[in-house]
C-alpha cells in the first residue's frame, strides 16, 4: 500500500546540496513527492510503500551531505495523494521569515569525538557544543538568536573560541553557546548545605564515585534538574523512592550506550533510531525476559516496559562513560511540580532527596522535561512532548489572526500561532499548584515575546473551574470554549490534515467536562466545524465519593457491579473488595445519590475493571490501575472478547457494558487467568469501536484521548478496524493525551468567524 510520510527538518544550512541530495535519493528509491527548502525549514512529502519510505528516512540520516546537519527531524505518516514524480518546489516565502526558536539539540558526533580526544582542547569539557548541537530553547532569552540573548552572554569568549566563532569555514561559526574549558561554564560538586566540595573534572569524578557508592545526585542538566542514582543498586533506588515519596511510579533510566539497551530490551530499528536521534527522548521499551538484567526491579516494578534514554549532553556523556552503569534519571521535582531550574530552588526542594548536587554556572531559563515516546504499530506515539521537540511549530492552515490556546487542566501545554505556524509549548504539567500555574503564565509570555505576538482570541476548555479557563477569561479578548473530547478529535484531525464531517472521532480518556455538565470520557464524536455530534458514548455509571474514587478504584468497581447486580451484589463471593468495611457505605452513597457524579469515562471503566479482576484496589499514581490492566493483557494471545450490547438513546448509540461485566464475573468464577480476562476486556473495547463505526457507517476513524496511549488497546483497535476496511488515524507528533488538547483548541479557532 502506498503511504505518504511528511517530513519536517530544521537546522539544515542552505547551500550544501541538501535538496539535490534528497532529489537523487528519491529517484534512487523511486519515491514520489516533493521537497521545499525555506527559511521555515525543509519540508518533504514522500510517497511510496512503507518499507521504502523507512529506508528513505534512514538514508536521509546516514547519507546526507557532509556539511549538512539536522537539528530536528519530525515525521508523520499520512494518506497518500498520488504524486507521479519527485520535484524540487520553489519556496514561496510568503509567510513570515522569522527564525524559529529551536529545541535543545543532543550532542553531535563531531563534538563527541572532541570530548573524548585527549589531545583536543575540549577534552572532557562538559559544555562543548557547535552550530549543529547544544542547548537552545532552555537558554534563549529573546530573539534574534545571538549569544547576547542567551545565558551564555555573560561568558566572554577566549581568543581561540572567538576565532572559531568568526570563521565561516569553522563548525563553530556563529555557534552561539560555544565555549571551552578556558572561557566557558564549569561544574561544581556541592554538599546539601551548598558547600563546594570539588570543581571541574574532580567534581564529575566524585559524583561518579558517589553514584557508585549508592548515593543520590541532583544534576543540573539541560532543561532542569534530574535526580540520579545507580539503577543496578536496589537499595539506592529504594532510598530514592522513599525520599522522593514516589512508591511505585516507574523511574526513567539513562543507559551508557545502545549496546546495553539492546541487551536489556527488545529494540526495533525505529526505536533504535529514536533513541539516538537529535531529539534523544525517553523511549518506552519492552524488557527482555529471562535475562540477567543489570537494572533493579525497583526501577519499574510490575511494569514490562522501561523508559530509557541515551546520554544527550556532554555532561551526561562524560558521566555515563565513567560510570558504565545504568542510572535512574528522574525529574528533579517534588511530585508533579515543574522541574527545578535554578540552584536556589533546587537546594530548597531537593536537599532532603539528594546527597550531593552536581551543578554548573550556565543558567537555565525555562524548564524543559525529557520527552517520552513509544512506537506502536510502526508509528510514533508521543507521550510527553518537551525537550528536543518543543517549541517547534506544527503547520495548520486557516487560523484567523493570532490565537492563544490555553490548553487543559492536567498535563497542560499551550499553543500560540504565527500565521500557519502553531507553536506548541513544552509539557507544563498539572495546573494544580502555584508553581505550575506560574510556569503556565511564563511559558505563554515566552512564546508571545519570542515572536512578538498579541493574541486576538483565546480558546479554552469548557470546564468552568479550570485554571486555564479562568486565565483565558481574565484576558481582555474574545474567549471561545471547546468541549474537551472534541478538542482531542480536532487535535487528531489537525495532525492528519483532515477536514470535514465524514469521519468518527473516538475520544476516550479519564475525564472531561461534557456539554451537559456531566463527566465525559468514552465518546464517539462526529466533527461538524464549530460544533459536533455526540454519535455514541459509554453507558453512564456513578463515581461514588467523586474525585476520591480515582484513588480508591475499587469503589468504581463496586459501582459498576451494583448497576448490574443491584442488591444481589454482595452475594458475589469472588470479589474481595465487597468485604471491605466501607463497602456498605459506598453502596449507601450510590443509593442516596450522595456525591456520586455520573460519568461515561472510558478511563474510569478501566479503573473499575482493574479492581473487579483483582489487579488493583487502590492506586499510587495517576492511571496505575489502567496501566496494570494493560500490562496484564500484554502477553496473552487471544482474540476472544466479551459479549456486549449497543443500545440507542436520544439519537445516540450507547455502549452497554453490562453483559461484559457478567462475562468477567463468569470468567472469575471459572478461574480464568487474570491476564486472559484483561485481554478479553481490551478486545471488547476494540470490538465496540468496530461495531459502532459499522452502525454509523463512517469509513474514517480517528483515535484520540489518553486511553490510546495504551499500547494494547491502540494496536488492537488499529488492527481490527483495518481488517474491517476502515481508515484509522492516530496522533504522532503531539500526545493523544491532554498534552495534545492545545493543538485541538487551535484547530477549533479555524472555524470561528
Ligand atoms: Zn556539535
Ligand atoms: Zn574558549
Ligand atoms: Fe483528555
Amino acid at each position: 500500500m502506498i503511504q505518504k510520510v511528511k517530513i519536517v527538518i530544521h537546522g539544515v544550512v542552505q547551500g550544501v546540496g541538501f535538496r539535490p541530495f534528497i532529489f537523487r535519493l528519491a529517484k534512487e528509491l523511486d519515491v514520489k513527492g516533493w521537497i521545499i527548502n525555506s527559511s521555515q525549514g525543509v519540508f518533504i512529502d514522500a510517497e511510496s510503500d512503507r518499507k521504502t519510505l523507512e529506508s528513505f528516512i534512514r538514508k536521509i540520516d546516514t547519507d546526507r551531505p557532509k556539511n549538512s546537519y539536522i537539528q530536528s527531524f519530525e515525521h508523520t505518516w499520512l494518506d497518500a495523494e498520488g504524486f507521479e514524480t519527485f520535484e524540487i518546489r520553489e519556496s514561496k516565502e510568503s509567510g513570515s521569515k522569522t527564525a524559529l526558536v529551536l529545541p535543545d539539540v543532543s550532542t553531535c558526533n563531531d563534538c563527541l569525538d572532541e570530548i573524548f580526544d585527549p589531545k583536543n582542547r575540549r577534552y572532557l569539557y562538559p559544555f562543548t557544543n557547535c552550530t549543529n548541537c547544544g542547548p537552545r530553547y532552555s537558554i534563549i532569552a529573546d530573539l534574534p538568536y545571538d549569544r547576547c540573548n542567551t545565558t551564555m552572554g555573560e561568558f566572554e569568549m577566549c581568543p581561540e573560541c572567538r576565532a572559531e566563532y568568526t570563521d565561516p569555514l569553522n563548525r563553530r561559526f556563529h555557534a552561539e553557546p560555544t565555549a571551552c574549558p578556558k572561557c566557558g561554564p564549569q561544574v561544581t560538586l556541592k554538599g546539601t548545605d551548598g558547600t563546594v566540595l570539588y570543581e571541574k573534572q574532580e567534581a564529575i569524578l566524585n559524583a561518579v564515585k558517589a553514584i557508585k557508592d549508592g548515593k543520590i545526585i541532583a544534576l543540573k542538566g539541560i532543561g532542569g534538574y534530574q535526580l540520579l542514582c545507580d539503577a543496578s543498586n536496589q537499595d539506592a533506588v529504594i532510598t530514592l523512592r522513599k525520599r522522593k515519596r514516589r512508591s511505585e511510579k516507574p523511574f526513567a533510566l539513562m543507559l551508557p550506550n545502545a549496546k546495553m539497551v539492546i541487551a536489556e530490551c527488545e529494540v526495533s530499528e525505529s526505536e533504535l533510531r529514536l533513541l539516538s536521534s537529535v531529539e534523544a527522548p525517553i523511549v518506552l521499551l519492552k524488557k527482555k525476559k529471562n535475562i540477567q538484567s543489570a537494572i533493579s526491579i525497583e526501577c519499574a516494578s510490575g511494569n514490562p516496559y522501561l523508559g530509557i534514554m541515551l546520554p544527550y549532553s556532554p555532561l551526561h556523556h562524560i558521566l555515563m562513560k565513567e560510570l558504565g552503569l545504568p542510572i535512574v534519571a528522574t525529574s528533579g521535582n517534588i511530585s508533579e511540580d515543574p522541574i527545578c531550574i535554578n540552584e536556589e530552588e533546587a537546594f530548597e526542594k531537593l536537599a532532603d532527596i539528594a546527597d550531593y548536587f552536581l551543578v554548573h554556572n550556565r543558567k537555565i531559563l525555562r524548564h524543559v522535561d525529557d520527552s517520552i515516546v513509544r512506537i506502536v504499530s510502526g508509528k510514533q506515539v508521543m507521550m510527553r512532548r518537551a525537550r528536543g521537540y518543543a517549541p517547534l511549530p506544527v503547520v495548520l492552515n486557516g487560523i484567523k489572526g493570532v490565537t492563544l490556546a490555553a490548553g487543559p487542566h492536567l498535563k497542560n501545554t499551550i499553543a500560540i500561532n504565527k500565521a500557519n505556524n502553531v507553536f506548541i509549548s513544552q509539557h507544563i504539567g498539572d495546573l494544580e499548584n502555584i508553581e505550575s500555574i506560574n510556569a503556565f503564565k511564563r511559558v505563554i509570555n515566552d512564546i508571545k515575546s519570542f515572536y512578538e505576538l498579541t493574541p486576538e482570541h483565546v480558546i479554552c476548555d469548557l470546564h468552568p473551574d479550570y485554571i486555564s479557563t479562568k486565565y483565558a477569561e481574565s484576558l481582555d479578548i474574545p474567549v471561545h470554549k471547546v468541549q474537551h473530547h472534541y478538542a482531542h478529535v480536532l487535535s487528531c484531525m489537525a495532525e492528519n490534515e483532515l477536514e470535514g464531517s465524514d469521519m468518527l472521532g473516538v475520544s476516550w480518556d479519564g475525564t472531561g467536562y461534557g456539554t451537559d455538565g456531566t463527566i465525559w470520557g468514552g465518546e464517539f464524536l462526529v466533527p461538524q466545524g464549530i460544533s459536533f455530534k455526540r454519535a455514541a458514548y459509554f453507558k453512564p455509571f456513578r463515581l461514588p465519593g467523586g474525585e476520591q474514587a480515582i484513588h480508591d478504584v475499587w469503589k468504581i468497581g463496586l459501582s459498576l457491579l451494583y448497576s448490574v447486580y443491584g442488591e444481589k451484589v454482595f452475594e458475589l463471593e469472588i470479589i474481595p473488595f465487597l468485604k471491605k468495611n466501607d463497602a456498605l457505605l459506598v453502596k449507601q452513597l450510590l443509593d442516596k445519590n450522595i456525591n456520586s457524579p455520573v460519568t461515561t469515562s472510558a478511563g474510569r471503566l478501566f479503573d473499575g475493571i482493574s479492581a473487579i479482576i483483582g489487579i488493583r484496589d487502590t492506586v499510587n499514581y495517576e492511571a496505575q490501575a489502567a496501566m496494570e490492566l494493560e500490562f496484564a493483557a500484554d502477553d496473552f494471545k487471544t482474540n476472544e472478547y466479551f459479549s456486549f450490547s449497543i443500545d440507542e438513546s436520544g439519537g445516540s448509540l450507547i455502549f452497554n457494558w453490562e453483559n461484559m461485566i457478567k462475562g468477567i464475573i463468569n470468567d472469575l468464577n471459572e478461574s480464568v487467568p487474570k491476564g486472559k480476562i484483561a485481554t478479553k476486556f481490551h478486545n471488547t473495547l476494540a470490538e465496540t469501536i468496530v461495531q459502532i463505526v459499522q452502525r454509523l457507517k463512517y469509513s474514517k476513524v480517528l483515535l484520540s484521548g489518553g486511553c490510546f496511549l495504551n499500547k494494547y488497546l491502540l494496536e488492537k483497535s488499529i488492527n481490527r478496524l483495518t481488517e474491517e476496511g476502515f481508515k484509522v488515524y492516530t496522533q504522532q507528533r503531539v500526545p493523544s493525551g491532554d498534552g495534545g488538547i492545545s493543538l485541538g483548541q487551535m484547530k477549533y479557532s479555524t472555524y470561528i468567524n
